[in-house]
């Protein structure tokens, strides 16, 4: 069996879930379920990043120790994924002791191969990015992320020998087109390389920060927080899949927003270099979501969260939304407007009356009983059936490369063409006709094999819509992978209609 490891990154608990988060983890979800629909077996890995000055700063501004806060934010990550049906195989936390010693472990292994050194550094440090910036990097003088001055601190810290893998990292990139994907972020990469690399920083003084993990060599500095939470993607499987580790880890599918693509595409490679693991299989790079009222900020009101959307909306309406929405890797615009055209357009009219025009009509004309199928199929039987083949043959490529939307796409295009086939079979008219009647059965019968694909196709995105299609079909998950014709025993009942996407009045627009 093939195996694919799917992670998110480990949230940073300086602020509770919100719309970046529950994007990345709905991708990862949906990545998750669709390699289990062709057969992978799947693990996906998901958690929070607590250590770190900004954390330290927010318990203390919060009046608890560091680990209270971390616990408390921590939980709501973790119960916010499980209220949103979030199939995740593991939740890891970098605080957790396996965790901790890992990372000391492979501080340890670096150093002892002689590739950390103790050096001097000066620079100006930003508290809110938790790093140093060059003199060049400022912008009048300010971090351009915080329009905060920055502190010159001068101190000595451990170094980790980054720069010696620059071109190994740059043949690595190149010898392997998708290994940061979409393209842009991989070119973006490789500019980047054209400069020198610089030796990383991974180090902090205890007197200035204590809420990190020790240094195994040196009990005066903690770790620098990304080479503590990059080590996550390993630390976990090691943890949890101990011997699967050597076969899982290479199969690694990394999801990130374009923020933290540095520590990723560069830092992360090249520490695994150093303690001699192999390098991930695919990092995979999303943009942002732009709030129409501009960036999402508490400040301004506009934080969109997951909890609050699944309960206006429903999780399946929102996670089409977010596939559909958004091509992965360029930024997306958010606005309840557009989601509510999407859910009405795509979900209640389209996917949700196919679905109930089907089920009434079988209802009515046969009690819902499954009725034979032609001996011989019309051209719009065959034409139907083909077109969704199509849309499965579309959905498999679009999501090899991640293009959910383009993928959704394709099996709307199915869903089309299935509502056009019953104007153009005409079921509802042939009924009148007493010797039609075996006609209508085989009709009804290739519109209800439309809708099992559907249910197949669509369970990575919208998994409780996909399960309701199945009850609706009294079908179990094995019934749904026959092909097209052979999916309804004889005599087999289907159940009444019932609404599956609520229609969204204007009135509950803003
Ligand atoms: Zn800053």
């Amino acid at each position: 069996m093939e195996q694919v490891y799917i992670t998110t990154p480990l949230y940073y608990v300086n602020a509770e879930p919100h719309l970046g988060h529950t994007y990345t983890t709905v991708v990862a979800d949906t990545l998750k379920r669709y390699f289990q629909s062709i057969d992978y077996e799947a693990f996906l890995l998901t958690g929070t990043d607590e250590h770190g000055d900004k954390i330290a700063q927010a318990a203390a501004a919060n009046g608890s120790s560091p680990k209270e806060y971390a616990d408390r934010i921590s939980d709501l990550f973790r119960s916010t994924w499980d209220e949103c049906g979030i199939a995740y195989d593991y939740f890891i936390r970098t605080t957790d002791t396996y965790h901790q010693e890992y990372v000391q472990k492979i501080l340890q292994t670096i150093d002892d191969a002689g590739e950390i050194y103790f050096g001097e550094y000066g620079g100006f440090y930003c508290y809110g990015c938790e790093r140093f910036y060059t003199e060049k990097e400022l912008v009048d003088g300010k971090c351009p992320d915080h329009q905060t001055t920055p502190d010159y601190i001068s101190e000595k810290n451990y170094f980790f020998r980054m720069s010696k893998y620059q071109e190994r990292l740059i043949d690595e990139i190149q010898n392997k087109p998708n290994l940061i994907r979409p393209e842009r972020y991989r070119t973006e990469v490789l500019a980047f390389l054209r400069e020198p690399l610089e030796d990383l920083c991974i180090s902090r003084p205890t007197s200035r920060l204590k809420w990190g993990i020790p240094l195994p060599f040196d009990a005066n500095y903690v770790t620098y927080v990304w080479f503590d939470a990059l080590l996550n993607y390993v630390s976990a499987l090691n943890h949890r899949r101990g011997a699967a580790l050597q076969d899982l880890w290479p199969k690694a599918q990394h999801l990130i927003a374009k923020d933290i693509l540095k520590p990723h595409a560069i830092y992360w490679p090249t520490m695994l270099m150093a303690a001699g693991l192999p390098l991930y299989d695919h990092l995979n790079v999303h943009g942002y979501w732009v709030m129409d009222s501009g960036k999402m900020s508490k400040s301004l009101g506009n934080v969109i969260r997951p909890l609050d959307m699944k309960a206006r909306f429903g999780m399946d309406a929102f996670r089409y939304f977010l596939l559909r929405e958004m091509a992965f890797g360029q930024d997306a615009k958010f606005s309840e407007e557009a989601l509510v055209t999407r859910i009405n357009a795509d979900l209640a009219n389209n996917l949700g009356n196919l679905v109930s025009r089907v089920l009434a009509m079988q209802q009515k004309y046969f009690a819902g009983v499954v009725q034979s199928l032609d001996s011989e199929w019309a051209r719009e039987d065959l034409e139907l059936s083909a077109k969704f083949a199509q849309a499965e043959t579309e959905l498999n490529g679009f999501m090899a490369e991640l293009q959910f939307h383009r993928a959704l796409e394709s099996v709307w295009s199915a869903l089309d063409h299935a509502n056009r086939y019953i104007v153009q079979t005409a079921p509802f008219t042939l009924i009148k006709d007493p010797t039609k009647q075996a006609r209508v059965g085989a009709v009804l019968h290739h519109l209800l094999e439309a809708v099992r694909t559907l249910a197949r196709l669509l369970a990575p995105f919208i998994p409780d819509t996909a399960r309701e299609l199945s009850a609706l079909l009294a079908l179990s998950d094995d019934a749904l992978k026959t092909p097209w014709g052979q999916g309804f025993a004889a005599g087999h009942t289907v159940q009444a209609p019932r609404v599956l996407f609520p229609r969204i009045e204007s009135d509950a627009k803003k």
